[in-house]
């Protein structure tokens, strides 16, 4: 059931902050496994650069430890990890200096795919944009990887786009949202596209509303002094709940083409109405009663007159013809009952219920599960069977990939391994385009600074909970409610 594994063009990928904690938990454990299903061609090669003194073979040795640590547990012989391993080289760079660059433009090959994954802290983009120009590597087929954060406000996002910009064409930039690589994500766009039974009912008239929930259990730990000058509005809503929400509310693009499907998603992000402040709910989660180990954001912060929030739910409104009068609710924090990522289509009643009204009241709602166990599900209405007259229930169909592919789910490629392979063929439609970016930043601005101007402290909630009881109300005075946080 899972498609053919068609190999990549041969390619010098070069990851800058290759000994980085990203390199180690993700980027370098989704090569090796692209890698054991055959994608890479004989010939592609993957080059750690940073700043660390290593030579080729403390590199390899260094992967090695990564993948015994972050590697799936799939089938992989020890073979094909000293196979890997063959791929791999190191050469010492220094993003700010000149040590290494020579050296490094020297061990490119000419006439393959050229990608350089910027692994590094923001700060740093601009230079090792200039430095890969500067030495030559930036000719117009090379393409660099760029992480997030892009920015935390429109002023720093453009900037950013502006350095990168003066190197690199748009066409070359990849900024990865690994939300985006989700299979599920990509399946919504395949159920709401591929199928005529859904996208007829795809607005205001059929659905009431949309639940958008992404739900940590972690606290912010050791990223804490980082993290309390983000805020859950920076770190997750700005950019992950956004595209999910314009996935789901864009127009049918006239082709799966990139620039086609992100003029859709950025025409979404535009037709976003301000959000006034009675509509948005700030948290920060309190200590864990009974677990000295779990500390109260303000702790975690260091930072005890901290306003930054570790939770968030909003109500939104797209105006728009298709959206007008639909409600999209979106929460998302730490420290909550479970860990969880979904979003719930929920649509209308049906018009009038010929079973009266002892039938109860009953809706289709179409469930995307991103994580755990990505599937979907479609809740629908059926006669409780035997007898004893008409009953109804709500049943689920089942859409999980685990229950449709069988022991094959597992070779589905995870979010890194979907996304990087993309840059290698070009293809940039997972990948968010500038002008996305500073048009999420240009909504999200506003909100961030009613809420300092206005001195709003963020509500306490309990650890292990599904949020401040405020956010339960913003659904509840309209007369709705959240879906139950679980995994
Ligand atoms: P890290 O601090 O663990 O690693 C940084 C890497 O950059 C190291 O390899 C270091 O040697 C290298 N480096 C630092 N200064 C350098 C210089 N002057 N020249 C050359 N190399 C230099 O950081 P990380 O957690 O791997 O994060 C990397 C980027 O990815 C950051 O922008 C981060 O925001 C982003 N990110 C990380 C995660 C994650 O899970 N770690 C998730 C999403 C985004």
């Amino acid at each position: 059931m899972v498609s053919r594994v068609i190999p990549v063009d041969e390619f010098d990928l070069v990851i800058f902050g290759g000994t980085g904690d990203l390199a180690r938990r993700k980027i370098l454990p989704a090569l090796f496994r692209r890698f054991c299903a055959g994608q890479m061609e004989r010939g592609a090669r993957i080059i750690g650069a940073a700043r660390s003194e290593m030579d080729n073979e403390g590199y390899r040795e260094f992967v090695r430890e990564a993948l015994r640590e972050f590697g799936t547990g799939r089938a992989c012989e020890e073979g094909t990890l000293e196979g890997f391993c063959k791929t791999l080289s190191y050469i010492t760079v220094d993003a700010r200096g000149t040590d290494g660059w020579s050296a490094l433009a020297a061990m490119m090959k000419p006439g393959v795919v050229r990608a350089f994954y910027f692994s590094v802290g923001p700060s740093l983009f601009g230079d090792l944009a200039e430095r890969l120009h500067q030495y030559g590597m930036a000719d117009a087929d090379s393409r660099i990887v760029v992480e997030k954060p892009f920015g935390r406000d429109l002023a720093t996002a453009r900037a950013l786009n502006d350095t990168l910009a003066l190197h690199f064409d748009e066409s070359q930039i990849y900024r990865i949202d690994h939300y985006l690589g989700k299979e599920t994500v990509q399946n919504l766009m395949a159920v709401r596209f591929g199928n005529m039974l859904f996208e007829p009912l795809w607005n205001a008239q059929y659905v009431d509303h949309i639940q958008i929930t992404v739900a940590e259990t972690v606290g912010v730990g050791g990223r804490g002094e980082y993290y309390d000058r983000s805020g859950a509005m920076r770190d997750m809503v700005q950019n992950h709940l956004m595209q999910l929400l314009c996935l789901i509310a864009m127009e049918p693009p006239a082709k799966f083409d990139p620039d086609a499907v992100r003029d859709e998603k950025l025409k979404v992000i535009r037709a976003l109405d301000p959000v006034p402040p009675e509509d948005i709910v700030r948290g920060q989660y309190l200590a864990e009663t009974d677990d000295p180990d779990k500390p109260g954001y303000l702790a975690h912060a260091e930072n005890p007159r901290s306003k930054t929030e570790s939770f968030i739910a909003m109500r939104l409104a797209i105006s728009n013809w298709r959206w007008k009068g639909t409600p999209f609710y979106l929460r998302t924090g730490k420290r909550l009952k479970a860990r969880t990522s979904e979003i719930a289509v929920v649509f209308k009643d049906t018009p009038h219920s010929i079973f009266g009204p002892e039938a109860g009241r009953h809706r289709n709602i179409l469930t995307i599960r991103l994580q755990p166990n990505e599937g979907m599900e479609l809740g629908v209405t059926i006669k409780e069977p035997g007898p004893g007259g008409m009953r109804l229930i709500d049943v689920p169909l089942d859409m999980s990939f685990a229950e449709a592919l069988g022991p094959e789910a597992e070779e589905v490629p995870d979010a890194y391994e979907r996304l990087i392979m993309d840059v290698i063929r070009g293809n940039q439609t997972l990948f968010m385009r500038g002008d996305e970016v500073e048009a999420a930043w240009a909504w999200t601005d506003p909100l961030i600074e009613g809420w300092e101007a206005r001195g709003d402290a963020p509500v306490p909630y309990e650890s292990g909970s599904s949020g401040p009881e405020d956010a339960l109300m913003l659904m509840h005075r309209d007369g709705r409610r959240w879906r139950e946080i679980r995994a």
